[in-house]
């Protein structure tokens, strides 16, 4: 627990995930609020409980959630604030909160074209189940407040929401006016480089028309340093001072990566994204085919944005080459 500013405090709750404990952030303006909500273990709720002790309250003093995104080690414990009667959140994240069916079926549906199309072997389609496993860890409740871009933080109008899709696409963060203080969820972090995630389209649309996380999340880096923000508060690790440089290392990383990509193509006639993610993340791949496909695409569909690789479909497989005309 740390209490950084007499208004502002940061809790830190144990998670079962790769990415270790999650902050949360309680608010203290018009009304008392937390953002953000851990994940739903016996464990998170203790040290939930514990810290919020110390600095003195109990959780049904929280009157209103504020969610940052939808993945689960941000939205556990959403249920277990009996007097939170808002929940404020960009929109899509009701989706998951009330597992609405529709929703899951479609992402379910997009995730085993996705594979398909990916020329990734059957033997991986076991991950698909995952996808819902890690879903026993997310609460669950009702956006009764949906934030957008532009809007202010009910209870906290000194903070304004600003959309930062690409970890997620229901990423947003939150930017104070007077010092540019943002909380920033999961969009910018010290101690590892934030994966822009592959998700399916909006229902009805085709795969074809996918968001491209990783071209969302570098503009929305090159927000933040647009709009002057002075310093993170982010979901995992470190408080970030000064993050220009940070982002700047992030986004030099990403061309690098990116590079590596166009190097493999110049050097075949055509791949797959499986095979290409293979050749990226040879040691990772079996065993994070989900994140390690998602860190793919993002580069490849960087490239494709350069006009400096072309996407083809061959047999309902989709195969990248190098674009050796240069425009
Ligand atoms: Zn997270």
């Amino acid at each position: 627990m740390k209490v950084i500013e007499q208004t502002i405090s940061q809790l830190t709750l144990p998670t079962p995930f790769a990415v270790g404990d999650v902050h949360v952030y309680v608010l203290k303006g018009d009304i008392l609020s937390i953002v953000d909500a851990g994940v739903k273990t016996r464990q998170a709720w203790e040290a939930l409980t514990t810290q919020l002790k110390q600095i003195g309250y109990r959780p049904s003093d929280i009157e209103q959630i504020i969610l940052t995104h939808h993945h689960p080690d941000h939205i556990g414990l959403t249920e277990q604030f009996p007097n939170a009667q808002y929940i404020a959140a960009e929109p899509s994240v009701n989706t998951w909160l009330t597992r609405d069916q529709e929703y899951l079926e479609h992402y379910r549906r997009f995730f085993e074209q996705y594979f398909v199309a990916s020329g990734i072997p059957k033997i991986f389609y076991q991950a698909l189940d995952k996808l819902e496993a890690t879903m026993d860890f997310a609460g669950r409740g009702e956006v009764t407040t949906p934030l957008v871009e532009g809007d202010r933080l009910p209870g906290h109008p000194e903070w304004e929401v600003i959309e930062t899709k690409g970890h997620a696409q229901s990423h947003l963060s939150f930017l104070r006016d007077r010092d540019h203080l943002l909380i920033g969820g999961d969009h910018l972090l010290e101690h590892i480089s934030s994966n822009p995630i592959i998700e399916p389209p909006k229902i009805g649309k085709t795969i074809e028309d996918r968001p491209k996380p990783m071209i969302q999340y570098r503009k929305n880096l090159q927000k933040c340093v647009d709009i002057n923000v002075n310093k993170v508060l982010p979901g995992h690790g470190k408080i970030v001072e000064k993050p220009q440089q940070l982002i700047l290392s992030r986004l030099t990383k990403q061309e690098e990566r990116a590079n590596i990509v166009y190097e493999f193509l110049q050097q075949s006639v055509m791949l797959t994204p499986f095979e290409i993610c293979k050749k990226l993340f040879p040691y990772q791949y079996k065993k994070q085919i989900d994140l390690t496909m998602s860190e793919t695409f993002g580069q490849l569909d960087y490239l494709e944005s350069l006009k400096q690789i072309i996407k083809r479909k061959k047999d309902g497989i989709i195969v990248y080459e190098a674009n050796f005309i240069s425009e």
